[in-house]
């Protein structure tokens, strides 16, 4: 949807970083653009903002900032690169529902923002997702481009008085069934997160010793960024001592995995 809205097209060029799931590049690789992959910092693994104007052209239509394991990305910085180049800034914020950077919540900076609800998210429906709509010139669009390309949510609206097939668009609403599932936890987010933290910081701080004696890097949160508890990760020191860490969790029943 995202790319539908900002009218991604062949021959047009999407910035996004070279460490993330396939989904984000897949949806502007599906209406022809050239992904166009940048380095990410070593710390946060979030897109390195101080290389990022190296790979702008005068193809670049958006820039797709991950906001990995919901640590923030330098959003003020991006978007100093983006914006008086009127490039579109849309985050992929997948990992970052309810994360922050200097108060201002994520999914909110960009001119759109995505979230996933895939089993494997904090709130989880099974599969799908929400686009946060931040520019209020491609609401009525978005409304059109979700309901199959037609107008029905005017229909609905009594704003016409019948609905008709207007634009592109595929069916991009969930389902009842699955709002009702994702309702229950959005509703139950304060115990959720308390959870989530409480096991996070635990990790942190009985890891801390063990990491250093082992070259192992925790997570790097800098202090004006709330996280949302989505990962822990570690950073091994090479990919055997990953693996065998993998299989020796997988022993007691415990299933990690290497990103990505
Ligand atoms: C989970 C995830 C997505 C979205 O995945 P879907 O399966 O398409 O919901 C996008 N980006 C990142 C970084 C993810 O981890």
């Amino acid at each position: 949807m995202a790319a539908i809205l900002l009218d991604i097209a062949p021959g047009d060029e999407v910035i996004i970083p070279d460490f993330t799931f396939v989904s984000t590049a897949n949806a502007f690789v599906l209406r022809g653009a050239r992904p166009v992959f940048a380095d990410i910092r070593p710390d946060t693994l979030n897109l390195d903002e101080r290389n990022l104007a190296r790979h702008v052209g005068p193809k670049t239509r958006a820039i797709v900032p991950v906001h990995y394991a919901g640590v923030g990305c330098a959003m003020d910085e991006i978007l100093a690169v983006a914006r008086p180049r009127g490039i579109a800034v849309v985050e992929d914020n997948a990992h970052g529902l309810f994360g922050a950077r200097r108060g201002k919540p994520l999914g909110t900076w960009g001119a759109l923002a995505t979230l996933s609800f895939h089993e494997t998210k904090n709130f989880s429906c099974g599969e799908g997702g929400a686009l946060l709509v931040n520019d209020e010139r491609l609401v009525a669009r978005a409304e059109i481009i979700r309901e199959k390309g037609t107008n029905r949510k005017r229909f609905f609206r009594g704003e016409v008085d019948k609905y008709t097939w207007v634009d592109i668009g595929s069916s991009y609403l969930p389902s009842d069934l699955l709002a009702a599932y994702l309702l229950a936890q959005l509703e139950a987010r304060e115990f959720i997160q308390s959870q989530r933290h409480r096991i996070w910081n635990s990790y942190q701080s009985q890891l801390g010793g063990w990491a250093q004696k082992n070259g192992v890097a925790l997570p790097t949160v800098p202090p004006h960024c709330e996280q949302p508890a989505h990962l822990f990760y570690l950073l091994l020191p090479s990919e055997a001592d990953r693996d065998a860490l993998i299989a020796h969790l997988k022993t007691r029943g415990i299933n990690a995995v290497f990103h990505y």
